[in-house]
């Protein structure tokens, strides 16, 4: 008898991978059996390879026996601040390579861990905010055998004496690890209702955006870059109406081409996702009714019953401005990930290098690579900023883009353009130093990008 299909998730980012379906993008026909995918097979949207995935079935597995309460050593040889995938990487990683460090982290939220990029395609997978998870702190801490102090923010770092105040007590630390994070950037906007604005940057947010949109037909998004883009598709799948409000005059216009802005454009478009250009809301309140009303910049109204803000991120760097740590957008960082103080290092959403702040997964599995194995001493490993591949999460066009790290010089130059298929190099005079890609041609994505920086 044929077995049943099965359906595998990527730990990492939350990607499944349905058998039936296949992944036509990376060349899976419908019906490739996991078992069968070759083992250099990586995740298309965040190119772990195939060892991150588990069968869907088991990761509720993972949350559903809690351990004894693993508490934080008030003395540890690493002490980590933040629970995103930064935070939990860089423990995973330290305790790989020196399993007697006492090893702790501190957060300020629970702590549990789940794949962030799955925000913005859950709806569409058919996942309430509840079958997110995959793991609470305290088994995470219990898996990696480190102590963790969850709802717990650190205030202060004192790196004279080397330690943290939090709001639960004091923590000194032997080596210290900066994992904080970016913040939603909220935009200005006049009116007695602008502070019900919604912003997603992590599962606490999402679960309440989650609980608002149950009974909301119609939902206004403010943004038109990635993020606000995948959400403007997932919440269209939902059976929810959507306008998008985009300052700019195309969707995602820092980092993809305008050819294929365009056409993911007439994708949404005649999806029945109501795209507004050149428009910026100033203005939103509430009317009798409890609707919300949003005014633009172009003297346009429209009524909303949810409004969430996707407009970018601003790295947490309080804390190391505090520290007095050299900050620019995020903590400045070398290439063994370490700040201006040779004891506290930064990875993640808050970090900066060379100028330039990544917040992807992908530039973070190597910073906590460098960071682990320059905290046991060995200075091999440099961490550099190159452009990341990423793979957008609109269903309606395929796309993977390696944008410039520094869009300022050069210009997106069409290479092929058949019907939804398109290729486009980003040339600065002779450098080739980002391309985009849509359609069937996405399948070429990996190869061209290891050609493209020789990786
Ligand atoms: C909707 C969405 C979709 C995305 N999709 C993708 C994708 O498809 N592919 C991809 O590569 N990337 C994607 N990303 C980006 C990626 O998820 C992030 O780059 C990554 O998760 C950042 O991890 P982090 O640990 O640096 O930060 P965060 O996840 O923000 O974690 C920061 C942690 O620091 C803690 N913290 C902050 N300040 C303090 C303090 N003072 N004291 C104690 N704790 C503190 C916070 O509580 C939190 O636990 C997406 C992001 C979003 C929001």
């Amino acid at each position: 008898m044929t077995q049943p299909y099965q359906k595998y998730i990527c730990r990492t980012c939350g990607l499944i991978y349905d058998e039936e379906e296949g992944d036509l993008d990376s060349g899976l026909a419908p019906g490739t059996r996991f078992a069968d995918i070759p083992d250099d097979w990586y995740c298309p949207l965040c190119l772990v390879s195939k060892d991150d995935f588990v069968l869907i079935d088991d990761t509720k597995k993972i949350t559903s026996s809690d351990q004894p309460k693993r508490k934080a050593s008030n003395k540890a040889d690493v002490l980590i601040i933040g629970s995103g995938y930064a935070g939990w990487q860089a423990a995973e990683a330290i305790r790989h390579l020196d399993p007697g460090a006492v090893i702790s982290l501190l957060t300020a939220d629970d702590g549990t861990v789940y794949p962030k990029p799955a925000l913005s395609m859950a709806l569409s997978q058919n996942r309430t905010p509840d079958d997110l998870p995959e793991s609470s702190a305290n088994n995470k801490a219990t898996e990696l055998d480190i102590g963790v102090k969850t709802r717990t923010k650190v205030m202060s770092i004192n790196t004279q004496r080397k330690k943290v105040t939090t709001t639960t007590g004091s923590f000194s630390y032997s080596k210290l690890v900066l994992a904080t994070g970016a913040k939603a950037v909220l935009p200005k906007i006049a009116g007695d209702a602008s502070h019900e604005i919604i912003t997603i940057n992590d599962l606490a947010a999402y679960k309440k955006f989650y609980k608002l949109l149950q009974d909301k037909p119609k939902v206004t998004l403010i943004g038109g870059g990635l993020i606000a883009t995948e959400l403007a598709e997932d919440l269209h799948s939902f059976g929810i109406e959507v306008d998008m409000i985009v300052r700019g005059a195309h969707l995602m216009s820092q980092i993809m081409p305008e050819a294929i802005s365009r056409k993911l454009t007439d994708k949404l478009l005649s999806r029945g996702i109501n795209l507004i250009f050149n428009s910026e809301v100033i203005e939103m309140n509430t009317n009798s009714d409890g609707a919300y009303i949003l005014k633009t910049d172009q003297g346009e109204t429209f009524e909303s019953g949810l409004v969430l803000a996707a407009i970018g991120l601003s790295p947490n760097i309080a804390l190391a401005n505090k520290a007095k740590l050299t900050t620019n957008l995020g903590i400045c960082i070398n290439g063994f990930c370490q700040t201006s103080d040779s004891d506290v290092y930064a990875i993640g959403d808050c970090a900066e290098t060379d100028g330039v702040v990544q917040s992807y997964l992908e530039p973070i599995r190597r910073q906590v690579k460098v960071l682990a194995s320059h905290i046991m001493g060995d200075t091999s490993n440099q961490f550099h900023v190159i452009p990341t591949l990423i793979k957008t999460k609109t269903p309606s066009l395929a796309i993977m883009l390696s944008p410039p790290l520094k869009a300022t010089h050069g210009r997106w130059e069409l290479s092929l353009q058949v019907g939804d298929n398109h290729r486009l190099y980003y040339n600065n005079g002779e450098d080739v130093t980002g391309f985009a890609l849509s359609g069937d041609l996405v399948s070429s994505a990996n190869a061209l990008y290891k050609a493209t920086y020789k990786l």
